[in-house]
This record gives C-alpha cells, sequence and structure tokens, in this order.
C-alpha cells in the first residue's frame, strides 16, 4: 500500500479544482484495496474513490480522510464465437481501452470513443453518447465491498443501469468498489451511426458501411468540435443530466417552449435538453463570471477558465439551477459528482 500524506486534488481532476487529501493511495490491485480499506477502518477515516477525477467537484477545503486513486491495470482476452470478453482492470484509462478493442477489431466501444476517465467509473455513471452506452456491452463487474470485507462480482442486471445511472450511485450499491468490468464486444457488427452528429460524416461516404476506425475517427472529430480541451480548460464535460419529467410537466413546458427538443423515456416520461435550456431559455452560451463559465460551443459543459474555486463553480451552477427552475419549472440535476 502506497501511501502520500497532504496531496493536492486538483491536479488529479479535469475540472483542475479542489484543496488537499488528508491520505491519498494509489490502488494498484485488489490485495492493496484490501489493505488500505482496513487503513481507513482502524483509523475510523472517511473514504473517497478517485478514477481519473473527470467527473468530480472537489471541495476548496479538501478531503479529511482517505483518497483511494484505483489504478489497477491490465486487460484480459477471450474468444467465444464471434463474442469477445474483455476483463479490464478499474484503473485503465476508458480511451486506451476503446483504442485497443477498434485496434482489434472487436465492435462494441466505439461510439463512446474520447470519454475521459476510467473504466472503474464507465459503470458507475453508465457512459454514454452518440447513441451508445456503456450498459449495453458490460457483462459483469467485479467489486470490493468496503462494508462486507469481501469482493463481489455484480451481474449487468444486478447493475440497475439507467439513464447516467447505476446500483452504484444509490445508497445501497455505494459501498461497492469497482476492481474489473468484463465487456462482451463482438468480432461483426452493424454500425450505429444514426445518431444526428455523426450521421452527416457518413451519408457524404455513400453507400458503404464505415469502418471501426472511421467510426471512432468521426466521434473523436465531432468530441473535439464540440468540446472544451481538457489540456487547456478545467471542465468536467456536461455539468447537468437531462430532466426526465412527466408528460404532464412535459407539455406544460412544451406549451411555453414549443421548439425545445423532446424524447421519449422510460415509463411513459419524456426526456428533456438541459443544453437547450441553458442555451435558449436562459441564453447563457458562452457566458461568463469570474474565472468560470458556459463552453462557447456547448452550454451544458461548465468551464473553469482558470484558478476558479469550488465555491464560484458551485455559485455559478446553482444560478443557472435556480434561473431554469424560475423561467422552465424544471429542476436541472448535476451529473457532477459533488465530493463532500
Ligand atoms: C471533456 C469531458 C467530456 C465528457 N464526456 C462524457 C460523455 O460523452 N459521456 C459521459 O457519460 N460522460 C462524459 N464525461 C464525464 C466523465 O468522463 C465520465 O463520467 C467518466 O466515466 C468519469 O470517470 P473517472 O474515472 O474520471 O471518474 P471520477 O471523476 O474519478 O469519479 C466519478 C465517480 O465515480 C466514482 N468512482 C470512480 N472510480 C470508481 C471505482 N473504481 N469504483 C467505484 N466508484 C468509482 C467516484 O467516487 C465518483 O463518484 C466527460 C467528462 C469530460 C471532462
Amino acid at each position: 500500500m502506497e501511501l502520500q500524506e497532504f496531496v493536492p486534488l486538483a491536479p488529479h481532476t479535469t475540472m483542475k479544482i479542489g484543496g488537499l487529501a488528508r491520505y491519498f493511495c494509489d490502488v494498484r490491485s485488489p490485495t492493496a484495496l484490501k489493505e488500505a480499506i482496513a487503513f481507513t477502518v482502524e483509523k475510523h477515516l472517511p473514504t473517497f474513490v478517485l478514477g481519473g477525477g473527470s467527473n468530480v467537484l472537489i471541495p476548496d477545503a479538501g478531503f479529511p480522510g482517505v483518497v483511494l486513486h484505483i489504478t489497477i491495470p491490465g486487460i484480459d482476452w477471450e474468444k467465444q464465437g464471434d463474442d469477445i470478453y474483455a476483463t479490464v482492470g478499474a484503473g485503465m484509462v476508458w480511451d486506451q481501452f476503446v483504442a485497443e478493442a477498434v485496434k482489434r477489431g472487436y465492435w462494441g466501444v466505439e461510439n463512446l470513443s474520447g470519454i475521459p476517465g476510467s473504466v472503474g467509473a464507465s459503470v458507475i455513471q453508465n457512459i454514454g453518447a452518440y447513441g451508445s452506452e456503456v450498459a449495453q456491452v458490460v457483462e459483469w463487474v467485479e467489486t470490493y465491498s468496503a462494508k462486507e470485507g469481501m469482493a463481489r462480482k455484480i451481474s449487468a442486471v444486478e447493475c440497475a443501469f439507467a439513464y447516467r445511472g447505476s446500483i452504484f450511485k444509490h445508497e445501497r450499491g455505494k459501498e461497492f468498489i469497482v476492481t474489473s468490468v468484463c465487456f462482451r464486444l463482438k468480432k461483426n457488427s452493424v454500425p450505429n451511426v444514426a445518431y444526428k452528429d455523426l450521421a452527416p460524416t457518413f451519408a457524404k461516404k455513400g453507400k458503404t458501411p464505415p469502418t471501426l476506425g472511421e467510426v471512432r475517427e468521426a466521434v473523436l472529430a465531432v468530441r473535439k468540435g464540440k468540446l472544451p480541451d481538457i489540456a487547456t480548460y478545467g471542465t468536467a464535460g456536461s455539468f447537468f443530466r437531462h430532466p426526465i419529467v412527466s408528460r404532464a410537466e412535459a407539455e406544460a413546458f412544451l406549451a411555453k417552449f414549443p421548439d425545445a427538443p423532446h424524447f421519449d423515456a422510460e415509463g411513459g416520461r419524456v426526456k428533456l435538453s438541459a443544453g437547450w435550456i441553458i442555451d435558449h431559455v436562459l441564453q447563457w452560451k458562452g457566458m461568463r463570471k469570474g474565472n468560470v463559465g458556459t463552453w462557447e460551443k456547448q452550454a451544458l459543459v461548465l468551464v473553469n477558465y482558470g484558478g476558479a474555486s469550488e465555491k464560484e463553480m458551485r455559485a455559478f451552477a446553482r444560478e443557472i439551477q435556480y434561473l431554469a427552475a424560475v423561467k422552465t419549472n424544471i429542476r436541472l440535476e448535476p451529473e457532477v459528482v459533488f465530493v463532500e
């Protein structure tokens, strides 16, 4: 177990915000995780599990306990007919796994190219982009239960995946720390490029179906055009989830804003676009206040333009929530995890 003290957390996040961790532990194996948990139990310290830090907002005051930085590496490939089972360490960088799958000619995760963060965290909020969600390819998730002090394999069904959600985001699943994920990929598949941002790239190509490499390149190009470069700007990508509301709420909203995009969601509910609300109702695309703002090409993306504090970011996000609620009666819930 490698334990460091008073480690700055901002450089471990893409938002580039946050104070010091009292203890910081690089966890490279399930055994190291067990040891680290034993230490936190013995010292009665709170823990926070960190992957790539691309979906968190860390307090300016830092974290008073142990940050468990999951860096468990490795991919194990197993072929069974047309199926490929990839068992991947939770600490592997998500996009390195995607690049490797594409290189080997395995379909299933190419639309999720370019999403920052770790493999372990991909299942926490069921990452999604361009018409795909990781839930579609997860076979099982290997975890360590801090509460039970033992490893536990959780099936895809038990994960209870939903839009930007899973069991791991709920009280009953928060005890599980992901150590590896098994994905089921395919040697042969039909490209999924119907999504509005991808379709135009391939419409120009005519009838030949795109290759895996072409899909990955197209996704990366669209992302590059829309999102800030995390090497330059502080951001956690989309700050809010798209609201999923009852049909009655949607009707009231659409009566006021008939041009607003809306999509059918599970259980007869309706999904609205958080970005559209911030852009068209608040007219806050490219809005800047002090060191924070909304991205000029995508209003849903909040940006630390340099030197922003957690307080500033929270105040800016709260103002968006307040204005959205007043003008639309819709509550915008953060997608970003606020570390307490
Ligand atoms: C520029 C940009 C673009 C993005 N685009 C997308 C997108 O298209 N689609 C999308 O869905 N998301 C997107 N995101 C959000 C983010 O990349 C994902 O949520 C990603 O999965 C977070 O991974 P991470 O390793 O950085 O997690 P972290 O930020 O480190 O942690 C996020 C949460 O997961 C928990 N966690 C992390 N690892 C583990 C583990 N091993 N076990 C248990 N809990 C764990 C943490 O405690 C925390 O609650 C984007 C972010 C950025 C900065």
